[in-house]
């Protein structure tokens, strides 16, 4: 690629975009000193950076140039002497010679070296000085890539005729299921407003305002621990359309998606594929199945229909086999394994190492090899394609739990690091309405959010009892890419009675959904549209085109997994007279 001059009043020339072709020039280029090497007393080789890659200048003479001090350097424009060509900088053929050398700013020694090197210091001194570490190479890189796939993501959805709305950050509620942030409000004290933990409502209530077709890339703020791959704010592209079905946001948001990974890794995704979430959880365990490895659960439960084995006396039993993995798993690596599966709500992992028999036939050996019949050893090993050297691990237990136990062992045995294994993204179509029923309460709990629509064919079920909820589909899909939840969206409801219907099935009742959601029930009175919609992660997505699997790399000022800021310091306190001004008391710390 190459990189233009970019002249400004310092400059005639980024340091990258300089190479055989200006030979002979005088060019003028600014950056940080890199790395300085002497030869000899008067004769020094300064590697000159700026934001597009480094520069060898040949400074002679006795200037007191240090790392990072900021310089502007004239000079000309040289082939490099044969034998000191370095191919792997992109200005590796040159170099400045007769330079002149002026000094903008000094500097005091980093704290830690502006290069490869950084990857190995602790992340919250990286945190502290982000100013610095920002000036390392992959920063910039992964900043750039971020541009370039908001930019991407910008022209794809304005060229489908969407309209960027920009919503409030100071809002009421959202009921996305996280904690909200809250901000009081000086001129109503007592009262707070909430940060969005998604544009959500605002989005529907454009589609009644005629807007058509919204979009935003919006910062979302919610209050959950953090990890890898989850901040308390993150940008999501978030997206709405009128008069649309599922089909319709799928084929939008495709599009954005494709114009993202070719913007940033240059590759065409085809076509993504879809799969219904009933069979996701079957087929690989989970809701954001990783496709890129098989290793795939396996039914097994018609195997032991009648099966003496008490342990297998349960409503689902499935397999996943290991394949050539007995040599490698040592009986600890099985031991391991099992206080996992205990870990994530099994009763039990059963495992077999398969070998080869006396007969030839594949002999599977396990502690409870020997409760079980000859067909049903038999019917395991052809059910999971068995064959000598292989592990098969079993768990029985009911249905959801089965395949979450034996979902989360896939991924801790096969599945590749985040850049390896190409893109596999999926839509999971077809979520239950609900996931789960409250013990407690005895109410179901939503899949996605409450304003999602029942699939037609179920809405009977509604009126139906509350185990039956748990069958009800809905109109709500999410994207996929490689085993991440990227996002999700879905059809809504755009009637005022039905949305009713289902806050009072949540238990949410009418003077609390008055209160909570009331203007948005207003709303519906006065003539909504069918509409639905769609929001996806930005920060993960281009955290995975790039290859990276903790979000942080890809944000330029991110927090630590304890939600602080080591360069800011926030949160901070704040004094006295702000606090009343607030009208607020703070209670003395209990810890
Ligand atoms: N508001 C949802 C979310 O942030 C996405 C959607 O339903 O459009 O997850």
């Amino acid at each position: 690629m190459t990189i233009e001059a970019r002249p400004t009043a310092m400059r005639t020339h980024v340091c990258g975009s300089l190479g055989v072709d200006n030979v002979g020039e005088t060019v003028s280029v600014c950056g940080w000193v890199a790395k300085r090497r002497e030869h000899g007393e008067h004769l020094a080789f300064v590697d000159l950076r700026d934001h597009t890659g480094l520069l060898q200048c040949v400074v002679e003479g006795s200037v007191d140039v240090r790392s990072e001090y900021v310089l502007r350097i004239t000079g000309t424009v040289a082939e490099r002497p044969s034998g000191t060509v370095n191919p792997n900088l992109v200005t590796g053929a040159i170099e400045i010679v007769n330079c002149e050398v002026e000094v903008l700013s000094v500097a005091e020694p980093p704290p830690f070296p502006l290069d490869d090197r950084a990857a190995e210091v602790d992340e919250t001194i990286r945190l502290k000085y982000r100013y610095l570490d920002l000036r390392r190479e992959q920063m910039q890189r992964h900043l750039r890539a971020r541009a370039a796939m908001n930019s991407a993501i910008r022209s794809a959805m304005d060229a489908q005729g969407f309209v960027e709305v920009e919503t409030p950050m100071l809002i009421a509620s959202t009921p996305e299921g996280a904690r909200d942030f809250v901000v009081p409000s000086r001129l109503h004290p007592g009262s707070f407003y909430a940060l969005p933990q998604s544009p959500q409502l605002f989005k529907q209530l454009c589609m009644i305002g005629g807007v058509d077709r919204y979009y935003q890339i919006a910062r979302c703020m919610r209050d959950e621990d953090l990890r890898a791959d989850r901040q308390f704010e993150f940008s999501q592209l978030d997206a709405e359309m009128s008069f649309a079905s599922q089909e319709d946001v799928l084929e939008v948001i495709t599009k954005a998606v494709a114009d993202a990974t070719m913007a940033v890794r240059g590759a065409e995704i085809g076509e993504i594929p879809r799969m219904s979430w009933r069979e996701a959880m079957n087929r690989y365990g989970s809701d954001k199945p990783d496709i890129r490895f098989d290793m795939e659960l396996t039914e097994l439960t018609e195997v032991f229909a009648s099966t003496g084995f008490k342990a297998f006396g349960a409503e689902s039993i499935k397999g996943i086999c290991h394949k050539g993995a007995s040599e490698n798993t040592s009986r600890n690596k099985l031991d391991d394994l099992t206080d996992s599966a205990k870990r994530w709500g099994a009763k039990g992992l059963v495992w077999m190492r398969a070998s080869e028999g006396d007969d030839g036939e594949v002999e599977l050996n396990s502690p409870i090899a020997k409760f079980l019949s000859p067909d049903e050893l038999s019917g395991i090993v052809a059910a999971l394609g068995v064959e000598p050297g292989d592990v098969c691990y079993l768990v029985a237990d009911q249905w959801n739990r089965t395949c979450h136990v034996l979902g989360l062992l896939r991924l801790a045995l096969g599945r590749p690091a985040t850049h390896e294994g190409g893109l596999q993204f999926l839509w999971v179509i077809d979520f239950p309405l609900f996931e789960s029923v409250d013990e407690v309460t005895g109410k179901p709990v939503p899949a996605h959010h409450p304003f999602t629509m029942p699939h037609p064919e179920d809405v009977g079920l509604l009126a139906g009892e509350p185990s039956e909820m748990l069958n009800v589909r809905s109109q709500a899909y999410d994207l996929v890419l490689n085993g991440w939840e990227l996002g999700s969206g879905s059809v809504r409801i755009h009637k005022g009675d039905v949305q009713q219907q289902i806050f009072n099935l949540l238990g949410i009742s009418s003077a609390e959904a008055a209160e909570k959601f009331g203007f948005l029930l207003d709303a519906f009175r006065y003539g909504a549209p069918p509409h639905a919609g769609f929001a996806f992660g930005m920060d993960r997505l281009v955290a995975l085109l790039l290859g990276e699997d903790n979000i942080r790399e890809v944000i330029a000022f991110p927090k630590t997994q304890s939600g602080a800021d080591p360069l800011t310091e926030a949160p901070t306190g704040i004094d006295q007279d702000h606090l009343e001004d607030l009208g607020l008391r703070l209670l003395p710390k209990t810890t």
